[in-house]
């Protein structure tokens, strides 16, 4: 008997009877089954000796797909291990696995090549008679004369259909042969020439990494922005592709990051292959055979990617480990930042996780001597740290999200001929359409929100549901002609227009770079000089290098100040951070200037110092007080349903049982989610807390199975959320 994941929401998987031909398939390999009237790819867990139910009942795996598993054993551990850790089915954890033609039942192997080349009777043919009657003909025998053999692809490219080629074959005067693709011969790509020679910041974060044993290790790389950490990665990974092994870089958004991939094509090579969501599936299927196969010794990607079949591990990478993007939102939500950790202490790898602004929990666990912490505490070149003032918006005026003082050092700024950024955490021209008459804002009818003005369509649109509507100034129920409150990106472009009507300004949200090409398009405009100021959202905050940007404007921190979330003040002072890190690179020095109602709030602090490293301190101070993470564990199971009693019913009772459970859990709520109707469906949410992992991850797996025929659960979607990123 064998055990399989199947795609479906079934938490262990199927059990299935192997009937042959030959043994059943090793645990990793795919499988076709059954599951009710329909077919399934599936792959093999385990094979069992002792059947969980009755023999007869058992149904029979149909086809092997694999002779070698397509997960090997040691993802397919990790892989089990994330299943019971997040509480997710099997069949789900393994998908996110794979690439997408292979989940549908393609072949594993990179399909062979073929090559064609004429038979004696081919070469005997007389190519001149037979251009009268056939001249494609004729030119396909004379083409095929003038070498050995030729590959299809080649024929291919040089205007030959594969029909002409049967055709020619089946009258004897072709023939065809099969190769596996040879592997690519393996040139020494890395020249030191191509890199600058390491400041001693970085040749002391190199030595520490060297001079831990060999096996797992993880490394904490606090460097602020332009400090060299892709350096620093870079020297690693090439010291791996020396020794022939494989790295796994991580990052949070490829598509944001186009300078970082090509700094790594410069330096790797072919060596490179790339895995992101954007690409087609059967680029993700090639991505994951050269990884599979080492054809790769750099793996570059994005969240999933922490799957990536390293067939010669090395080391695992993570960049920007504070990043948001890492924890998977919905289904299967796991973080790959901890899984990362997590694979490579599998693997017996080092691991590192950089950041100019580390998460509590990486600093918390590098306090704790589970993982070292490396600094990089000066930025390259001459630049220094930028300085940092707050902008009082109690005592200046605003106009449009922008006030005089911003506007005073936007002035200098441009005349010095330097580059502006200015960050506004609110895509869209504005997020209130208010009728003053009325005192009514404009409302989305299926969430707890407000419609934003797009002005440049003539739509509203709500940003959590997508719902959208034309907009009409004039208010449907008293006819007055309504207003635009607040300010988004696009109303602080139109304004900097009207006030600049000979400086390229650019806009980078992402209504600006929705078409293929375009955020590549705003960012070489920058680069170019076109653009001279840049108004974006947090698409700024990612590690663009831009040598004359020398000051960057905070339009609005006070969102974050005040937010719910434990984690609100964390982001937001990770974002500042990462946004002034853009401000004065190379030799000019930077200026950040940031607007806020409270400049009081003690978090300004920190942020005019610009001392994460105190900001952390004194967070995690705060953390322990009042025992958030990482001070203690979180899970949160969250529902939802269209009527707000039916989510509340259930977790209501769900909440009952946990205290029943009686254990050293503390169950808060239930109550409802911060924004409680999303999408018309009403959302609600209970918190489980504990210090220990142990007992936490027990009473999830009890409540399972108590809940699992409960009446009140098929009436609302719900979810077990291990770990939350957001509450
Ligand atoms: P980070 O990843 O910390 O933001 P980078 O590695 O991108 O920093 O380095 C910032 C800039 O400094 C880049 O333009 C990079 O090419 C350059 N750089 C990095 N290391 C060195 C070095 N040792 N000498 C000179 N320039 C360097
Ligand atoms: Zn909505």
């Amino acid at each position: 008997m064998i055990r399989v994941a199947v795609p479906l929401p079934i938490r262990e998987g199927l059990v299935y009877l192997w009937a042959g031909p030959g043994p059943a398939p090793t645990p990793g390999c795919r499988v076709q089954v059954p599951v009710g009237r329909r077919s399934h790819v599936g792959v093999v867990i385990e094979h069992l000796a002792t059947s969980p139910v009755r023999l007869d009942k058992l149904k029979h795996a149909t086809t092997a797909l694999d002779a070698e598993p397509v997960i090997g054993a040691d993802l397919l551990e990790t892989l089990v291990w994330c299943a019971s850790y997040y509480h997710h089915p099997i069949g789900e954890v393994v998908s996110a696995a794979l690439p997408a033609l292979l989940r549908r039942g393609r072949a594993a192997a990179p399909a062979p090549e073929i090559s064609w080349r004429l038979t004696p009777a081919g070469r005997d043919v007389d190519t001149n008679a037979l251009a009268r009657r056939a001249r494609r003909q004729a030119a396909l025998l004379e083409r095929l004369a003038a070498s050995d053999s030729a590959a299809e692809p080649d024929l291919r490219e040089a205007g030959f259909a594969r029909a002409q080629l049967v055709k020619l074959e089946e009258k004897g005067w072709l023939e065809s042969e099969e190769t596996v693709p040879a592997a690519r011969e393996r040139v020494a790509v890395f020249e030191p020439e191509s890199a600058p020679a390491l400041t001693a910041d970085q040749r002391d974060v190199l030595e520490a990494i060297a001079a831990v044993a060999p096996g797992y290790h993880a490394f904490v790389l606090h460097g602020v922005t332009g400090s060299g950490k892709t350096e620093v990665y870079m020297r690693l990974i090439a010291e791996q592709i020396r020794a022939r092994r494989q790295s796994l870089l991580l990052v949070p958004e490829i598509s944001l990051t186009p300078q970082l991939v090509s700094r790594l094509e410069q330096r790797f090579g072919a060596d490179l292959a790339v895995m992101h969501s954007a690409l087609t599936d059967s680029e993700r299927l090639d991505a994951w055979q050269r990884c599979r196969s080492a054809d790769a010794g750099l793996i570059v990607g994005t969240r999933s990617a922490v799957f990536a079949p390293l067939a010669t591990p090395g080391i695992i990478i993570v960049d920007e480990e504070h990043d948001i993007s890492y924890k998977q939102a919905e289904g299967f939500r796991y973080s790959a930042r901890d899984l990362a950790v997590f694979r490579a202490q599998h693997l017996s790898i080092p691991v590192v996780l950089g950041s100019a602004t580390p998460s509590l929990e990486s600093i918390h666990n590098a306090e704790q001597g589970r993982y070292e912490r490396l600094r990089l505490p000066r930025r390259i070149g001459a630049a220094g740290s930028p300085a940092v003032r707050v902008i009082d918006l109690n005592h200046h005026a605003v106009r449009n999200g922008i006030s005089t003082p911003m506007l005073g050092a936007i002035d200098q700024h441009l005349e010095s001929g330097n580059q502006v950024m200015l960050f506004l955490n609110r895509r869209g021209f504005a997020p209130v359409l208010f009728c003053s008459e009325c005192g009514i804002a404009e409302e989305c009818e299926r969430c707890d929100s407000r419609m934003t003005i797009h002005s440049a369509s003539g739509r509203l649109r709500c940003h959590h549901c997508g719902a959208e509507r034309a907009l009409k100034w004039a208010c449907a129920s008293c006819g007055n002609e309504r207003i635009a409150v607040g300010a988004g990106t696009q109303r602080v472009s139109e304004e900097l227009r009207a006030l600049y009507p000979n400086v390229g300004i650019g806009r980078l949200d992402r209504d600006a770079t929705s078409r293929r090409g375009s955020l590549e398009n705003v960012l070489a405009d920058l680069e170019a000089g076109k653009t001279q100021i840049l108004v974006g959202t947090q698409m700024l905050a990612k590690g663009h290098d831009f040598p004359n940007v020398t000051l960057v404007g905070v339009l609005n921190a006070d969102q974050g100040l005040f937010g719910t979330d434990f984690r609100s003040n964390e982001r937001l002072v990770q974002t500042i951070v990462q946004v002034s890190g853009r401000a004065g690179r190379a030799d000019r020095p930077g200026e950040v200037l940031i607007q806020s109602h409270f400049p009081a709030h003690p978090l300004f602090d920190c942020l005019l110092d610009q001392d994460y490293a105190r900001f952390a301190e004194l967070a995690l101070a705060e953390r322990r007080a009042s025992d958030w993470p990482p001070f203690s564990h979180l899970i949160v199971w969250r529902a939802n349903a269209v009527q707000r009693a039916a989510a509340f019913d259930y977790l209501r009772r769900l909440a009952a049982a946990a205290r029943a459970l009686g254990t050293e859990i503390d169950v808060h709520g239930p109550a409802p989610a911060s924004m409680e109707r999303r999408s018309g469906r009403f959302r609600a949410q209970m918190l489980l807390q504990c210090a220990r992992r142990g007992p936490l991850h027990a009473a999830v797996d009890e409540l399972l199975l108590k809940t699992r025929n409960w009446p009140e659960a098929r009436k609302v979607r719900w979810a077990v959320d291990v770990d939350p990123a957001e509450l």
